[in-house]
C-alpha cells in the first residue's frame, strides 16, 4: 500500500530529476527540456501539426504554441502552411536542427542509461507498458469534465446525529481547515488508494429506503467546500428526505445560498473555539473570525433550523476562552456541549463531569438553550 502513496512522489522527483539533467545538458543549445519532446515529434514526423504534437503528449494549446513559437524563434523549427490545405499549419525541422539531433539523442541515452542501472531489463520493460497505460489513463481522465460529488463513508443508519430521526450519514473529502485534535485527517488528506463510494449504490440506497428513512446527513470534513454536491442534495430532496449539514461555518456565502435553495432543513454548526484562539485551535494562524460570525448571524435570522455544537477539549478550553466564546456565541437559539473521551486523538483529553458542569454554567448566562449531549454527562446535566 504504502508503495502506491509514494508514487506520486516518485514520479514528481523523477520528472524534477529529468528537467534538471536536461536543461543543464540543453544550455549550450539554447534549448530546454520543456521544447525537447516537441522538438523530437516534429524531427521524427516532419510535417506534423500542433494539433497532433498536442493530442500525442497531453499538452494544452497554449504550452504547444508558447513552445513552438520558441523554436521557431530560436531557428530550429519552421511552420509552413499545408499544400492540401492552406489553413493547416505544419511543422518542420531545420537545418539546425539537425546538426544538433545526435547530439540530443546521444543525451537522450545517457540519462536513461543512469537511471535505469541496475534495475533487470524484464522490470523496465513491464515498467515501460505500465507506465504507458497509466499515462493513457490520466490523459483521459484529466480530459474528462467530472464535476460528479464524491463521497468518501457511508454510515448507513443513524439514530442519534439528527434528533428524533432515522438518518444515513454521507462523508465527503476535504477540510479547508486543519485541527490538530480532529478525527477524520483520514478523509481530508485521502491516500491516493482511496477510491470514492460508487454515487449510484448510494443512490439506489436512497431511492429504495425514502420511505423508511427521514433525513440524509452530511458530516465533517467540511461539506460546504464542494459546490457541486448542490445537484446531489437536490436530487435527495425530491425523493422526500430532510438534509442535515454539519459544517465548521467558513462557508457562508454557499450556507446562506443553500438554505436560500431550501436544499437543507438543518445545520449543525460547529465551533471550536473563543475568536482570540480560533486560528491556533485550527491550524491557521491569524485566522480571521468575521468569517464564522458571518455564518452565526446568518443562522440567527432563523430561516432555517439549527444548533451549535462544541466540543470540549481540556487542552484547548480554559475558562477564559469559554467565556470569551460564550460572550460570542450570545443570542443563538441553542448551543451544545460535547466532550466525548473515546473521540480524543492522542494528546487531547476530553473534560471531565466537573469541568463540563462548570462550562454549562458559564454559557447559560449567555445562552438558556443549552445542552449537554453524551451518556458520560447525562448524571450531570441541570434538571
Ligand atoms: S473542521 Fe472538523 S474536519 Fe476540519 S480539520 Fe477541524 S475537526 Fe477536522
Amino acid at each position: 500500500m504504502a508503495r502506491q502513496n509514494d508514487l506520486l512522489m516518485d514520479i514528481s522527483i523523477l520528472y524534477r530529476s529529468t528537467q534538471k539533467y536536461y536543461d543543464k545538458k540543453l544550455a549550450n543549445l539554447s534549448l530546454t527540456y520543456a521544447q525537447l519532446p516537441i522538438l523530437i515529434a516534429i524531427y521524427e514526423e516532419e510535417g506534423i501539426s500542433m494539433q497532433k504534437i498536442a493530442l500525442d503528449g497531453g499538452y494544452d494549446k497554449g504550452t504547444i504554441t508558447k513552445n513552438v513559437q520558441k523554436l521557431v524563434n530560436l531557428g530550429y523549427v519552421i511552420v509552413q502552411s499545408s499544400i492540401k490545405d492552406k489553413r493547416a499549419k505544419e511543422l518542420y525541422t531545420t537545418d539546425k536542427t539537425k546538426e544538433v539531433m545526435n547530439q540530443i539523442y546521444s543525451i537522450r541515452r545517457n540519462w536513461w542509461k543512469h537511471i535505469i542501472q541496475s534495475i533487470p531489463s524484464k522490470k523496465i520493460e513491464e515498467f515501460s507498458y505500465l507506465y504507458e497505460d497509466m499515462a493513457e489513463n490520466a490523459k483521459v481522465f484529466a480530459d474528462k469534465d467530472d464535476e460528479q460529488v464524491q463521497f468518501f463513508d457511508h454510515q448507513k443508519v443513524d439514530l442519534s446525529f439528527y434528533t428524533d430521526k432515522v438518518s444515513t450519514v454521507l462523508s465527503t473529502a476535504g477540510c479547508n481547515f486543519r485541527c490538530k485534535h480532529c478525527t477524520k485527517r483520514n478523509l481530508i488528506f485521502l491516500n491516493e488508494n482511496r477510491m470514492e463510494l460508487n454515487l449510484e449504490d448510494i443512490k439506489n440506497f436512497l431511492e429504495k429506503r425514502k420511505d423508511i428513512y427521514d433525513a440524509v446527513c452530511l458530516k465533517e470534513p467540511e461539506p460546504l467546500m464542494h459546490e457541486e454536491l448542490a445537484p446531489f442534495l437536490r436530487y435527495v430532496k425530491k425523493l422526500g428526505y430532510l438534509v442535515k449539514i454539519q459544517t465548521n461555518g467558513s462557508y457562508p456565502d454557499r450556507l446562506k445560498s443553500w438554505i436560500d435553495q431550501k436544499l437543507i432543513d438543518f445545520v449543525s454548526l460547529d465551533i471550536k473555539n473563543a475568536p482570540s484562539y480560533y486560528g491556533e485551535t485550527i491550524g491557521i494562524p491569524n485566522f480571521n473570525t468575521d468569517i464564522i460570525t458571518k455564518s452565526i448571524e446568518i443562522l440567527k435570522k432563523g430561516q432555517i433550523d439549527y444548533d451549535i455544537t462544541i466540543t470540549l477539549i481540556k487542552e484547548l478550553h480554559d475558562t477564559n476562552r469559554l467565556k470569551e466564546m460564550a460572550g460570542w456565541l450570545k443570542g443563538v437559539k441553542q448551543v451544545t456541549l460535547m466532550s466525548n473521551p473515546s473521540t480524543m486523538v492522542e494528546n487531547y483529553h476530553a473534560f471531565d463531569q466537573n469541568e463540563m458542569n462548570e462550562a454549562l454554567h458559564i454559557f447559560k448566562a449567555f445562552i438558556p438553550n443549552i445542552q449537554i449531549k453524551g451518556e458520560a454527562y447525562v448524571s450531570g446535566r441541570e434538571a
